[in-house]
Protein backbone atom coordinates (compact mmCIF):
# COMPACT_ATOMS: atom_id res chain seq x y z
CA UNK A 1 0.00 0.00 0.00
CA UNK A 2 1.22 3.58 -1.00
CA UNK A 3 0.26 6.60 0.70
CA UNK A 4 0.48 9.82 -0.34
CA UNK A 5 0.56 13.53 1.14
CA UNK A 6 -0.23 16.96 -0.98
CA UNK A 7 0.56 20.44 1.29
CA UNK A 8 -3.30 22.23 1.78
CA UNK A 9 -3.12 25.26 0.14
CA UNK A 10 -3.20 28.54 2.03
CA UNK A 11 -5.27 30.88 0.49
CA UNK A 12 -8.49 32.75 1.38
CA UNK A 13 -11.11 29.68 -0.32
CA UNK A 14 -14.28 30.59 1.33
CA UNK A 15 -16.12 27.35 1.99
CA UNK A 16 -19.91 27.45 1.04
CA UNK A 17 -22.38 25.22 3.12
CA UNK A 18 -23.97 22.45 1.09
CA UNK A 19 -27.79 22.57 0.63
CA UNK A 20 -29.57 19.55 -0.42
CA UNK A 21 -31.60 21.06 -2.73
CA UNK A 22 -28.55 21.38 -5.29
CA UNK A 23 -26.25 18.22 -5.90
CA UNK A 24 -22.89 18.69 -4.93
CA UNK A 25 -20.51 16.18 -3.77
CA UNK A 26 -20.01 16.85 -0.10
CA UNK A 27 -16.84 16.89 2.90
CA UNK A 28 -18.10 16.98 5.92
CA UNK A 29 -16.65 18.65 8.64
CA UNK A 30 -17.30 18.42 12.44
CA UNK A 31 -16.34 20.97 15.26
CA UNK A 32 -15.29 18.50 17.79
CA UNK A 33 -14.97 21.04 20.70
CA UNK A 34 -18.73 22.26 20.23
CA UNK A 35 -21.67 21.10 22.44
CA UNK A 36 -24.00 21.77 19.25
CA UNK A 37 -26.39 18.67 18.75
CA UNK A 38 -25.54 18.72 15.28
CA UNK A 39 -21.42 20.13 15.48
CA UNK A 40 -21.04 19.35 11.98
CA UNK A 41 -21.77 21.35 8.54
CA UNK A 42 -21.58 19.67 4.88
CA UNK A 43 -19.36 21.84 2.89
CA UNK A 44 -19.75 21.98 -1.29
CA UNK A 45 -16.41 20.50 -2.82
CA UNK A 46 -15.21 23.11 -5.53
CA UNK A 47 -12.61 24.94 -6.94
CA UNK A 48 -11.10 27.68 -5.94
CA UNK A 49 -12.16 30.53 -8.52
CA UNK A 50 -11.83 34.41 -7.71
CA UNK A 51 -11.97 36.97 -9.91
CA UNK A 52 -9.27 38.87 -11.67
CA UNK A 53 -11.13 42.01 -10.92
CA UNK A 54 -13.69 41.63 -8.35
CA UNK A 55 -15.60 44.72 -9.61
CA UNK A 56 -16.83 43.25 -12.90
CA UNK A 57 -20.46 41.69 -13.29
CA UNK A 58 -18.23 39.32 -15.58
CA UNK A 59 -13.92 38.40 -15.23
CA UNK A 60 -11.76 35.95 -15.90
CA UNK A 61 -10.50 34.32 -13.08
CA UNK A 62 -7.58 34.86 -11.58
CA UNK A 63 -6.50 30.71 -12.17
CA UNK A 64 -8.88 29.24 -14.37
CA UNK A 65 -9.48 25.19 -13.93
CA UNK A 66 -7.15 23.49 -16.55
CA UNK A 67 -7.82 20.74 -17.64
CA UNK A 68 -4.77 18.73 -19.64
CA UNK A 69 -5.87 15.80 -22.44
CA UNK A 70 -3.69 12.89 -22.27
CA UNK A 71 -1.70 12.83 -25.32
CA UNK A 72 -2.98 8.88 -25.87
CA UNK A 73 -6.52 10.67 -26.51
CA UNK A 74 -7.35 9.64 -30.36
CA UNK A 75 -6.36 12.72 -32.94
CA UNK A 76 -9.92 12.52 -34.58
CA UNK A 77 -12.09 12.74 -31.21
CA UNK A 78 -9.34 15.08 -29.85
CA UNK A 79 -11.64 18.24 -30.67
CA UNK A 80 -15.09 16.81 -29.53
CA UNK A 81 -13.64 16.56 -26.01
CA UNK A 82 -12.01 19.56 -25.81
CA UNK A 83 -15.06 21.19 -26.82
CA UNK A 84 -17.58 18.71 -24.27
CA UNK A 85 -14.74 20.80 -21.79
CA UNK A 86 -15.47 24.01 -23.01
CA UNK A 87 -19.26 24.19 -23.12
CA UNK A 88 -18.70 24.30 -19.02
CA UNK A 89 -17.82 27.89 -19.61
CA UNK A 90 -21.52 29.14 -20.93
CA UNK A 91 -22.33 27.80 -16.85
CA UNK A 92 -19.64 29.77 -15.09
CA UNK A 93 -20.96 33.09 -16.60
CA UNK A 94 -23.82 32.98 -15.22
CA UNK A 95 -21.27 32.22 -11.42
CA UNK A 96 -19.44 35.77 -13.04
CA UNK A 97 -16.68 34.12 -14.64
CA UNK A 98 -15.27 33.85 -18.05
CA UNK A 99 -12.86 31.25 -19.27
CA UNK A 100 -13.11 29.68 -16.34
CA UNK A 101 -11.95 26.35 -17.61
CA UNK A 102 -9.53 26.37 -20.15
CA UNK A 103 -8.16 22.53 -21.58
CA UNK A 104 -3.74 22.24 -22.96
CA UNK A 105 -2.96 18.94 -24.79
CA UNK A 106 -0.32 16.79 -22.91
CA UNK A 107 2.92 16.94 -25.76
CA UNK A 108 3.85 14.32 -26.81
CA UNK A 109 7.30 15.02 -25.36
CA UNK A 110 5.92 15.91 -21.90
CA UNK A 111 8.46 15.19 -19.09
CA UNK A 112 5.45 14.58 -16.87
CA UNK A 113 3.12 11.67 -16.22
CA UNK A 114 -0.37 11.61 -16.86
CA UNK A 115 -1.15 10.37 -13.43
CA UNK A 116 1.20 13.17 -11.87
CA UNK A 117 -1.55 14.87 -9.06
CA UNK A 118 -0.12 18.40 -10.02
CA UNK A 119 -2.23 17.80 -13.24
CA UNK A 120 -5.79 17.60 -14.23
CA UNK A 121 -5.70 14.96 -17.14
CA UNK A 122 -8.44 13.70 -19.30
CA UNK A 123 -7.05 10.15 -19.25
CA UNK A 124 -7.31 7.83 -22.42
CA UNK A 125 -7.10 4.55 -21.57
CA UNK A 126 -7.96 0.96 -23.50
CA UNK A 127 -8.13 -1.87 -21.63
CA UNK A 128 -8.57 -5.81 -22.36
CA UNK A 129 -11.58 -5.93 -19.09
CA UNK A 130 -12.34 -2.24 -18.22
CA UNK A 131 -14.12 -1.77 -15.44
CA UNK A 132 -15.34 2.06 -16.16
CA UNK A 133 -16.30 3.54 -19.65
CA UNK A 134 -15.57 7.06 -17.77
CA UNK A 135 -15.59 8.59 -14.48
CA UNK A 136 -14.45 11.60 -12.90
CA UNK A 137 -12.74 11.61 -9.27
CA UNK A 138 -11.22 14.63 -7.47
CA UNK A 139 -9.93 15.20 -4.34
CA UNK A 140 -9.82 17.61 -1.97
CA UNK A 141 -9.01 19.73 1.15
CA UNK A 142 -10.67 17.90 3.91
CA UNK A 143 -10.94 21.01 6.23
CA UNK A 144 -12.96 23.44 3.57
CA UNK A 145 -13.89 21.48 0.48
CA UNK A 146 -11.65 23.16 -2.03
CA UNK A 147 -10.84 20.63 -5.37
CA UNK A 148 -7.15 20.46 -5.37
CA UNK A 149 -7.13 18.04 -8.65
CA UNK A 150 -9.14 15.86 -10.59
CA UNK A 151 -8.36 13.23 -13.02
CA UNK A 152 -11.33 11.81 -15.47
CA UNK A 153 -10.94 8.46 -16.97
CA UNK A 154 -12.27 8.14 -20.55
CA UNK A 155 -12.34 4.52 -21.62
CA UNK A 156 -11.73 3.01 -25.65
CA UNK A 157 -14.15 0.03 -24.97
CA UNK A 158 -17.62 2.41 -25.04
CA UNK A 159 -16.78 3.70 -28.62
CA UNK A 160 -16.80 0.18 -29.65
CA UNK A 161 -19.37 -2.34 -29.99
CA UNK A 162 -17.97 -4.54 -27.36
CA UNK A 163 -20.50 -4.90 -24.94
CA UNK A 164 -18.99 -6.47 -21.06
CA UNK A 165 -22.13 -8.78 -20.02
CA UNK A 166 -20.53 -8.65 -16.65
CA UNK A 167 -21.05 -4.80 -16.82
CA UNK A 168 -25.08 -5.08 -17.70
CA UNK A 169 -25.94 -4.59 -13.95
CA UNK A 170 -23.56 -1.81 -12.94
CA UNK A 171 -22.17 -1.60 -9.43
CA UNK A 172 -24.06 1.23 -7.44
CA UNK A 173 -20.92 2.85 -6.20
CA UNK A 174 -19.37 3.73 -9.77
CA UNK A 175 -20.64 5.89 -12.72
CA UNK A 176 -22.09 4.02 -15.29
CA UNK A 177 -22.84 7.13 -18.05
CA UNK A 178 -20.01 5.92 -20.18
CA UNK A 179 -22.25 2.50 -20.52
CA UNK A 180 -25.17 3.77 -21.09
CA UNK A 181 -23.91 6.32 -24.02
CA UNK A 182 -22.20 3.28 -25.19
CA UNK A 183 -25.57 1.60 -25.71
CA UNK A 184 -27.32 4.67 -26.98
CA UNK A 185 -24.52 5.21 -29.43
CA UNK A 186 -25.12 1.88 -30.67
CA UNK A 187 -28.66 1.87 -31.03
CA UNK A 188 -28.55 5.49 -33.09
CA UNK A 189 -25.89 3.85 -35.31
CA UNK A 190 -27.51 0.94 -36.35
CA UNK A 191 -31.19 3.04 -36.97
CA UNK A 192 -29.03 6.29 -38.77
CA UNK A 193 -26.38 4.49 -40.23
CA UNK A 194 -23.27 5.61 -38.34
CA UNK A 195 -24.49 9.45 -38.24
CA UNK A 196 -21.01 10.99 -37.72
CA UNK A 197 -23.27 13.45 -35.40
CA UNK A 198 -23.78 10.27 -33.07
CA UNK A 199 -20.10 10.58 -32.60
CA UNK A 200 -19.81 13.65 -31.96
CA UNK A 201 -22.48 14.50 -29.22
CA UNK A 202 -22.12 11.30 -27.44
CA UNK A 203 -18.32 11.96 -26.85
CA UNK A 204 -19.06 15.86 -25.96
CA UNK A 205 -21.99 14.44 -23.92
CA UNK A 206 -19.58 11.89 -21.73
CA UNK A 207 -17.12 14.76 -21.18
CA UNK A 208 -19.34 17.86 -20.04
CA UNK A 209 -21.25 14.64 -17.52
CA UNK A 210 -17.96 13.40 -16.34
CA UNK A 211 -16.34 17.42 -16.57
CA UNK A 212 -19.39 17.86 -13.95
CA UNK A 213 -18.33 15.22 -11.60
CA UNK A 214 -15.18 17.16 -11.40
CA UNK A 215 -16.76 20.89 -10.49
CA UNK A 216 -17.98 18.78 -7.55
CA UNK A 217 -21.73 18.12 -9.16
CA UNK A 218 -23.32 15.09 -8.19
CA UNK A 219 -25.86 13.19 -10.56
CA UNK A 220 -29.35 14.51 -11.34
CA UNK A 221 -32.08 12.29 -12.09
CA UNK A 222 -34.73 13.98 -12.37
CA UNK A 223 -33.80 16.02 -15.33
CA UNK A 224 -35.16 14.06 -18.09
CA UNK A 225 -37.74 16.16 -19.24
CA UNK A 226 -37.81 19.35 -20.17
CA UNK A 227 -39.62 19.24 -23.59
CA UNK A 228 -42.45 18.09 -24.64
CA UNK A 229 -42.24 14.90 -27.51
CA UNK A 230 -42.34 17.58 -30.54
CA UNK A 231 -39.96 20.08 -29.27
CA UNK A 232 -37.53 17.51 -28.25
CA UNK A 233 -36.45 16.99 -32.11
CA UNK A 234 -36.86 20.35 -32.82
CA UNK A 235 -32.95 21.13 -33.06
CA UNK A 236 -33.66 25.01 -33.18
CA UNK A 237 -35.23 24.19 -29.22
CA UNK A 238 -32.60 22.14 -28.28
CA UNK A 239 -29.39 23.61 -29.82
CA UNK A 240 -30.35 26.78 -26.96
CA UNK A 241 -31.98 24.89 -24.48
CA UNK A 242 -29.96 21.52 -24.58
CA UNK A 243 -32.44 18.38 -24.98
CA UNK A 244 -32.45 17.97 -20.83
CA UNK A 245 -32.08 19.89 -18.21
CA UNK A 246 -28.90 18.63 -16.28
CA UNK A 247 -25.84 16.84 -18.44
CA UNK A 248 -25.37 15.27 -14.67
CA UNK A 249 -28.99 13.16 -16.05
CA UNK A 250 -28.39 9.51 -17.33
CA UNK A 251 -31.08 9.94 -20.21
CA UNK A 252 -30.90 7.64 -23.05
CA UNK A 253 -30.48 8.52 -26.76
CA UNK A 254 -32.48 10.92 -28.27
CA UNK A 255 -33.86 9.17 -31.54
CA UNK A 256 -36.44 10.53 -33.99
CA UNK A 257 -39.50 8.31 -34.41
CA UNK A 258 -40.59 6.96 -37.91
CA UNK A 259 -41.50 10.06 -40.18
CA UNK A 260 -39.72 13.07 -37.83
CA UNK A 261 -36.80 14.28 -38.55
CA UNK A 262 -33.55 13.32 -36.65
CA UNK A 263 -32.85 16.33 -33.92
CA UNK A 264 -30.23 16.49 -31.76
CA UNK A 265 -29.03 13.17 -29.76
CA UNK A 266 -27.70 13.95 -26.55
CA UNK A 267 -26.77 17.33 -25.17
CA UNK A 268 -23.60 19.37 -26.13
CA UNK A 269 -24.38 21.98 -23.16
CA UNK A 270 -24.73 22.64 -19.76
CA UNK A 271 -28.52 22.15 -18.87
CA UNK A 272 -30.50 24.84 -17.05
CA UNK A 273 -30.06 23.15 -14.13
CA UNK A 274 -26.15 22.43 -14.53
CA UNK A 275 -26.07 26.68 -14.84
CA UNK A 276 -27.96 27.36 -12.10
CA UNK A 277 -25.98 24.90 -10.08
CA UNK A 278 -23.19 25.99 -10.84
CA UNK A 279 -24.15 29.93 -9.86
CA UNK A 280 -24.88 28.24 -6.65
CA UNK A 281 -21.23 26.79 -5.75
CA UNK A 282 -19.14 29.26 -7.51
CA UNK A 283 -20.63 32.66 -7.68
CA UNK A 284 -18.61 34.71 -5.27
CA UNK A 285 -21.02 37.30 -4.20
CA UNK A 286 -23.64 34.45 -3.13
CA UNK A 287 -25.48 36.20 -0.02
CA UNK A 288 -23.94 33.84 2.98
CA UNK A 289 -25.06 33.44 6.32
CA UNK A 290 -22.51 35.29 8.50
CA UNK A 291 -23.26 32.96 11.57
CA UNK A 292 -22.20 29.55 8.58
CA UNK A 293 -19.17 31.05 7.14
CA UNK A 294 -17.57 30.41 11.09
CA UNK A 295 -16.43 27.61 9.35
CA UNK A 296 -13.95 29.90 6.90
CA UNK A 297 -11.94 30.94 10.21
CA UNK A 298 -12.15 27.14 11.20
CA UNK A 299 -10.71 25.45 8.60
CA UNK A 300 -8.48 27.69 6.47
CA UNK A 301 -5.97 28.34 10.01
CA UNK A 302 -3.18 25.91 8.67
ZN1 LIG B 1 -21.90 10.08 -13.35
Amino acid sequence: MRYSFIQPPKNNFVARIADQRVGYFTTRVTDLSSKDVTPYRDLVERWHLEKADPEKEISPPVKPITFWLENTTPIELRDFIVEGVLAWNEAFLKAGFENAIEVKIQPDDADWDAGDIRYNVLRWTSSPNPPFGGYGPSFVNPRTGEILGADIMLEWVYLTNRINLKKLVPSKYMCSHGSLVQEGKLLADLINDDDPEVIKQSIIRLTLHEVGHTLGLNHNFKASHLHNATDIHNKEITSKLGLTSSVMEYPAVNLAPVGVKQGDYYDVKPGLYDQWAIEFGYRPDLDEDKEKLYWKDQTNQS
